[in-house]
């Protein structure tokens, strides 16, 4: 089982002591509602403290219903969605519960850092089919190779931590057609449902196999609060209840007055999903174009916090993880290695940015990349 701390924490950690701006750790420095602070606020002040029901308090999960149902024409009802503590929690909850020792869960890679470990601990092995850039994607070819007798589950993230990356037309339908020929649920991670740059709906898989998908979502990515770690599953009633026994024992319930909140964040109305998001493509706009006028090879970004810089073609001789370490001391800027995320964390020549950042901030970090890249330490061979 593999020890040690997560690289966000690492590299978060590290940018604090060294006083770095912090283009690392995915998580946003504006943009949250203040209505929903304030709802949160109440809820504490007027009694909603105590254990709330297990799967969620009923305002909540109603509201999830209703989003899904207003921003991506999907329609369920309420006994589908148990609400956990953050997506980390409802991973944890659908792999456990659809993956027993020996089966296989089949992954893609790069994958985001949580998924593997807890694969393991179910007990369960992971099977990596690898995205191919510079779309990102899979091919029907390449999941149906990874199918065995042992796979239980096809875990994926769209958009996609870390690439950015949105899971297309074809690769969906694969892994729709797929899982129901071989009978395998499909756990799909979808907290950066919002965090898409343009007004294009999001497209959910489990409009494409709503019999055999655990959709999970978080209100950290939908309202910009990451600490607040509230999320939830939807599925079909009796796939959301074996995610349900495992949750029971795992959180067994979700601070209820962030619940009293969230449901409360959900009805915003639409114009607040699309100020946020223009915010967001205008936070990475701003990124991206002072790094590229900096000499820096940037990959597209569709969604997500994050934009990936291609270290080599940028001029930078250290791997991934080497230039990261160094930069973060010796620049004053932190980012997150891609090799993080790869099975075998074989390094890489990419980086990860967060572009969720102030317009200062950005303009901070962009100038202290655009420094590193240049600096005689990042041209040594290593
Ligand atoms: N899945 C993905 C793809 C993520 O990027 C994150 C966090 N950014 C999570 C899950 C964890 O979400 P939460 O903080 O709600 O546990
Ligand atoms: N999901 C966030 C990221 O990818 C951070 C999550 C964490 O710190 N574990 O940066």
């Amino acid at each position: 089982m593999q020890a040690g701390t997560t690289i966000f924490e690492h590299m978060s950690g590290l940018a604090r002591r060294h006083g770095a701006v912090n283009l690392g750790q995915g998580f946003p420095d504006f943009g949250w509602p203040d209505a929903v602070l304030a709802a949160g606020a109440e809820a504490i002040l007027h009694g909603h403290n105590q254990y709330p029901p297990m799967r969620g308090i009923p305002e909540l999960r109603s509201a999830v219903c209703e989003f899904y149902a207003r921003r991506q024409g999907i329609a369920t009802t309420p006994d589908q969605v148990i609400v956990t503590s953050g997506a980390t929690e409802a991973l944890a909850a659908s792999i456990m519960a659809v993956a027993a020792p020996g089966d296989e869960v089949i992954l893609f890679a790069p994958a985001y850092d949580a998924y593997a470990p807890l694969v393991r601990r179910a007990g369960a092995v992971p099977v990596f089919v690898e995205l191919v850039p510079p779309a990102w994607q899979a091919s029907a070819e390449a999941i149906a190779a990874a199918i065995t007798p042992r796979t239980r589950a096809i875990l994926v993230n769209t958009p996609h931590n870390p690439t950015g990356s949105i899971a297309g037309a074809a690769m969906l339908g694969a892994i729709a057609e797929l899982a129901a020929r071989h009978d395998l649920t499909i756990i799909s991670d979808e907290v950066w449902e919002e965090v898409i740059i343009g007004t294009a709906p999001h497209a959910s898989p489990l409009a494409l196999a709503a019999d055999r998908t655990i959709k999970i979502g978080s209100a950290g990515k939908l309202l910009a609060l990451t600490g607040w770690k509230v999320g939830w599953v939807v599925a079909e009633p009796a796939l959301a209840e074996r995610v349900a026994q495992v949750h029971q024992f795992l959180t067994f319930t979700t601070p209820p007055p962030l619940q009293v909140a969230v449901a409360a964040g959900l009805a915003l109305p639409d114009a607040y999903f699309a100020a946020t998001r223009a915010q967001f493509a205008a936070a990475r706009d701003r990124l991206v174009a002072a790094l590229t006028a900096g000499g820096w090879h940037l990959l597209p970004s569709a969604g997500s916090y994050f934009v990936m810089a291609d270290l080599a073609a940028s001029g930078v001789m250290l791997a991934d993880h080497d230039f990261c370490e160094a930069a973060v001391r010796q620049a004053g800027v932190a980012a997150i290695p891609l090799s993080a995320f790869q099975p075998d964390g074989r390094p890489t020549p990419f980086i990860r940015l967060c572009f969720a950042k102030s317009d200062g901030v950005l303009d901070d970090g962009a100038a202290r990349l655009n420094a590193a890249r240049v600096a005689d330490w990042a041209k040594e061979q290593r």
